[in-house]
């Protein structure tokens, strides 16, 4: 623990407040222009709880709360136990602080053009690339990729469950992607940052803050957004944001982009009643949160324009796939999905679905980076038979009438996420879609007497299964 935090046990803490830095709080009070007081009372206030709801999967419940810069993102009056909830192993919503779903209004802005690339680039654990893919269209594709190999599992399950096809997962640093210049229509760079912004919820970001730690998060910031600006086209957008507050990590970067290379900032229009500052210092835009004016945690974010550089990628559209292309006799998968513009991959044993006018953007890509999935995959192949893959059931272009549904009640349901026996009520044998108030939950095989369970053994709830609680929908 720094020297600067008050030296005070865990166990006589009353208040989060009582342990900020010294060095922040004198920062606080002399740097910003805002009512430090009340800043720092609102860091002992309990923070709000919102998720974010998959509109593909489950529709807003008009009774809660919304949150006002998103369109399906809700508050919730207390914290549920998320884990008892069915549908939240299914992708049907993403628990996620509410400011950073302020995203949603950065991308409002930006210019529709068909088929965009997009780059998340700092992207686990997933938030801001399942919202992205909600507010993406189909023929877009968006590249999500997490420097860390260790916090890319936790990526590739999140974005599985939110169940898009239209998507590629790779593990690289930003350096990787310089020479692929002009390839992005769109960067979102939620950069590693002191994370000053998340100091209610989570003590150890209050423990590893120091002055020198947000001048290495500062420099650090800049190297990335120099590694990665080349790669976004002429005309392109970049969305950059940090959950903190001090200027060096947040406008002093903003002005340096904009000192060494030709941008344009752009305004994003605010509802006063949102409580948002919008902060402008030489034609600069930026938007800052502050826990004492929002109903939400400490974020920045800025939105540029590109005005220089490559205005678009060169893809060898002839070059040859090393992708290997389904085996014929499995033709009949093509009925297992709504969309006609897949292409289908094997992959070992596996049949990935991946749209067909991406291929060549998946191929450069593979050239360059290291892709660790893409796709969707949706069977595995056993001689001539087709199993089908739980993340087909938690695909949102599932077609519905391939396999029979049964719905589970809410211990049923759970008995199933813990890959226990569950009993069938259907008389159908076979492979059967179980669902929890009309959610897809996975794949069993009925044999008559049992059913086999598929839900994947390594998403498995391990928990107990106490007294339930309703889900905070019911
Ligand atoms: N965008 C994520 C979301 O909404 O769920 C949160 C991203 S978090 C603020 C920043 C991410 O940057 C972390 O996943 C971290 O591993 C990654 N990161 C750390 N060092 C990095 C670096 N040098 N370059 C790029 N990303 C880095």
């Amino acid at each position: 623990m720094p020297a600067n935090i008050e030296k005070k046990t865990r166990k006589t803490i009353e208040k989060t407040s009582e342990i900020l830095p010294v060095d922040f709080v004198n920062r606080i009070k002399t740097q910003f222009p805002f009512d430090s007081e009340r800043f720092i009372d609102s860091i002992d206030q309990p923070a709000a709880v919102s998720l974010r709801i998959n509109p593909r999967k489950f529709g807003v419940t008009s009774s809660v709360e919304q949150i006002p810069w998103c369109s399906t993102g809700i508050f919730l009056p207390e914290r549920p136990s998320f884990t008892l909830d069915p549908i939240f192993h299914s992708g049907a919503y993403y628990v996620q602080e509410a400011s950073s779903m302020f995203v949603e209004q950065a991308f409002r802005q930006i210019e529709h053009e068909k088929g965009r690339i997009v780059l998340d680039l700092c992207a686990a654990p997933g938030g801001k690339s399942t919202h992205l893919l909600s507010l993406l269209d189909a023929d877009d594709l968006l590249i999500s990729n997490e420097v860390i190999r260790s916090r890319v599992s936790v990526l590739d399950e999140n974005i599985r469950k939110w169940g898009h096809q239209n998507v590629v997962i790779c593990n690289n640093d930003p350096a990787d992607f310089s020479d692929m210049e002009g390839l992005f229509d769109v960067i979102l760079v939620d950069a590693p940052c002191s994370g000053e912004g998340l100091f209610r919820r989570d003590a150890s970001a209050i423990e590893q803050w120091s002055v020198e730690n947000t001048n290495l998060c500062a420099t650090r910031q800049r190297r990335i957004l120099a590694d990665i600006w080349p790669s976004l086209k002429n005309g392109g957008y970049l969305i950059y944001s940090t959950c903190t507050f001090n200027p060096e990590e947040n406008e002093e970067n903003l002005k340096w982009l904009a000192d060494n290379n030709s941008v344009e900032s752009i305004q994003i229009p605010l509802q006063e009643s949102w409580g948002i500052d919008e902060m402008e210092f030489n034609g600069l835009f930026g938007y800052r949160f502050l826990p004492h004016k929002v109903k939400g945690e400490g974020f920045f974010l800025t939105l540029i324009r590109k005005k220089e550089g490559a205005d678009s990628y060169p893809f060898h559209r002839k070059t040859r796939t090393k992708l290997e292309k389904m085996p014929k006799q499995f033709a009949e998968i093509r009925n297992w999905l709504t969309t006609s513009d897949t292409e289908f991959f094997a992959k070992s044993e596996f049949l990935i679905a991946f749209p067909e006018n991406k291929i060549p953007v998946l191929n450069a890509l593979a050239e360059q980076l290291r892709i660790i999935s893409f796709g969707l995959p949706v069977a595995q192949f056993k001689k001539n038979d087709l199993l089908p893959e739980h993340t087909f059931a938690l695909s949102v272009d599932r077609n519905q009438g391939i396999f029979e549904t049964v719905e589970l009640d809410l211990r049923e349901a759970l008995l199933f996420l813990k890959k226990e026996e569950i009993r069938i009520s259907s008389v159908t044998k076979g492979w059967l879609l179980v669902q929890f108030r009309g959610v897809p939950l996975g794949f069993v095989k009925n044999l008559g007497n049992r059913a086999n369970n598929y839900f994947p053994k390594e998403w498995r709830i391990r928990m107990a299964l106490p007294e339930i609680p309703q889900p905070w929908y019911l």
